[in-house]
């Protein structure tokens, strides 16, 4: 028996219904905000993602589904939404447009990670991209935007927690601080952390091993070394965010799994299950446009894993809306009253009316145990003296009243309830 790859999984029919309601009021909140649907490739050139992302991250290291395709061209399946996204602003030169371009996107991505509850090889993430605009009053629009969708949906029991890690004039001075920091606490350190140490010491604060986090929690702080631009950049956003009423927590550790964020970062972490279970996140990053082959162009984006908001939402049970059931279940009974059904099923749907045929050659018993289950309000019943007089027995499923009915009269009783 074949079985889903390890690290993807199925979204069943009984799990469409949270998948529907994210999607619907994900679809709302953009256009409150004004962004416009984009749907890029799955795959895309693989260096773009090693030059966005970073040669030092755990996704370009560790996690990318690389492959070459027939005519030896190097790709990547998408293990990330926004350089792609910043890939076709370029490609179709909304740089020309008015700024900021605000685009959002359903996508499901792609990253060789090691499976457990909330994580998987295949997710799927609906994100947001606002580029063209530097002001932090935009970084506190995207980060209420992503409260107020998440509220939206009835999550509750979630906090922001922010930071900001300076541009490329002032990180480096942090990152040297980490260096001189962590060199004499190398013995303690795990594997990753040693390699992160030379690659890029930024990613030690981001460490989730046990043996890590004390040092990490006393580490230098980017906050602390900002240079003047980018110290003002957080000041202000701090200002939006307490006018808007938003609380957050300053959260120096928080430093992204990406190198191309600059200045403002940000996750929505749920009050249960720490940094590992982060709902979304994103953050600013204002050279990846100019690193992509664009003038410098700020931007800023975020991005929520739709998995890990349906376990929530199931978590504290809130009460999503139900799938559609089918208005009419037809039950038939002989060769001719098969072909009536068919039809009759045929002009109901014209007129927007769901329905569900029985086919095959069960009993009436069975025909109606179906309409039971598969919630129908009604029922219409077709067997012969119903062929011969042109007629169907409309049957009401919750009470079992039955009354016979013209096939055009019930087109019409039904059409008018949609
Ligand atoms: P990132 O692109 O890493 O910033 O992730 C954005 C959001 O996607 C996270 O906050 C999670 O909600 C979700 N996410 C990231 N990686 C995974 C994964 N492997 N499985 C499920 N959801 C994920």
């Amino acid at each position: 028996m074949f079985k889903a790859p390890r690290g993807t999984a199925d979204i069943l029919p009984e799990e469409q219904v949270y998948w529907r309601h994210i999607e619907g009021k994900a679809e709302d909140t953009a256009r409150l905000y004004g962004y416009g649907r984009i749907d890029t490739p799955a795959f895309e050139d693989a260096s773009l993602f090693t030059r966005s992302v970073g040669e030092g991250t755990d996704i370009v290291n560790k996690e990318m589904y690389l492959f070459k395709d027939r005519s030896d061209n190097e790709l990547s399946l998408r293990p990330e939404g926004t350089a792609s996204v910043c890939r076709a602003y370029l490609e179709h030169g909304m740089d020309n447009l008015p700024q900021p371009v605000k685009l959002f996107y359903f996508a499901d991505i792609f990253r060789y990670e090691r499976p457990q509850a909330g994580r998987y090889r295949q997710h799927h993430q609906f994100g947001c991209e606002a580029i063209g605009e530097g002001s932090p009053m935009l970084d506190a629009e995207v980060i209420s935007m992503a409260l107020n969708f998440f509220s939206s949906m009835g999550l509750m029991n979630f906090s922001l927690h922010l930071n900001s890690i300076g541009c490329k004039k002032c990180r480096p001075i942090h990152m040297q601080k980490l260096k001189e920091y962590y060199d004499p606490l190398k013995k303690g350190l795990c594997e990753d952390c040693l390699i992160r140490l030379e690659k890029n010491p930024l990613r030690l604060l981001d460490c989730k091993k046990p043996g890590c986090q004390e040092a990490a929690d006393a580490a230098p702080k980017s906050a602390d070394f900002l240079c003047e631009e980018c110290h003002q950049h957080f000041q202000s956003l701090i200002h939006y965010l307490q006018a808007l009423d938003i609380s957050y927590v300053l959260n120096p550790r928080l430093v992204r799994g990406l190198d191309y964020y600059t200045k403002t970062v940000f996750e929505i972490q749920p009050l249960e299950g720490g940094s590992q279970s982060a709902l979304g996140g994103g953050g600013r990053y204002d050279d990846l446009i100019a690193m992509l082959g664009g003038k410098p162009t700020p931007a800023i984006g975020f991005a929520t894993g739709i998995e890990r908001i349906v376990l929530n939402l199931k978590s504290q049970n809130v009460v999503v809306p139900g799938p559609a059931k089918p208005t009419l279940f037809i039950a038939c009974m002989g060769d001719a009253a098969r072909i009536e059904a068919l039809k009759i099923a045929a002009s109901l749907r014209d007129a927007n009316v769901s329905v569900i045929v029985s086919t095959g050659d069960r009993s009436l018993k069975a025909q109606l145990r179906q309409a039971n289950t598969v919630g129908a309000t009604s029922a219409a019943i077709i067997g012969d003296d119903e062929v011969k007089a042109g007629t169907v027995m409309l049957r009401n499923m919750e009470n079992g009243e039955q009354q016979e009915i013209q096939p055009e009269e019930l087109k019409r009783l039904l059409s008018s309830q949609q």
